[in-house]
């Protein structure tokens, strides 16, 4: 999760910085990313002053995760905030086995597709700061 909070610092979203870190099936990080946008995009000018108008293009830091590694080959994802709907089910789509959040998101689906799929889904708030 400290991984996942330092992540979230590399992104230039004003209104929400999230991190994600990933660890393969032998508990090693083998990913860290952050919501931005696409790669070689360079924002024009005013760009992060719409919230609206940008959030469409906004790629997911569980989406940008899961564009690091195969398939199957991450077994646990932390990341600062709840996945959206869409990210959790990236994550089932990519055989994530347990995922763990700091903060709630509301208007996510997250926890029910966590429990049909069989994946763990838990807060975990308290871990260790810089
Ligand atoms: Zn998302």
């Amino acid at each position: 999760m400290a991984l996942a909070h330092v992540a979230s610092l590399r992104s230039e979203d004003p209104f929400r910085k999230v991190g994600a870190a990933a660890l393969d099936h032998d508990n090693r990080v083998i990913a860290t990313a952050y919501n931005g946008l696409a790669p070689g995009f360079v924002a024009p000018a005013g760009f992060w002053e719409d919230r609206e108008k940008r959030q469409k293009f906004m790629l997911h830091a569980e989406v940008n995760l899961c564009s690091l590694f195969k398939r199957g080959e991450a077994k646990i994802v932390a990341t600062t905030t709840m996945p959206c709907t869409a990210c959790m089910q990236t994550l089932c789509a990519y055989g994530i086995k347990e995922v763990y959040y700091r903060d709630d998101y509301q208007q996510s689906d997250a926890p029910e597709i966590a429990e049909t799929y069989g994946v763990k889904l838990m807060q975990v708030a308290d871990f260790p700061h810089a």
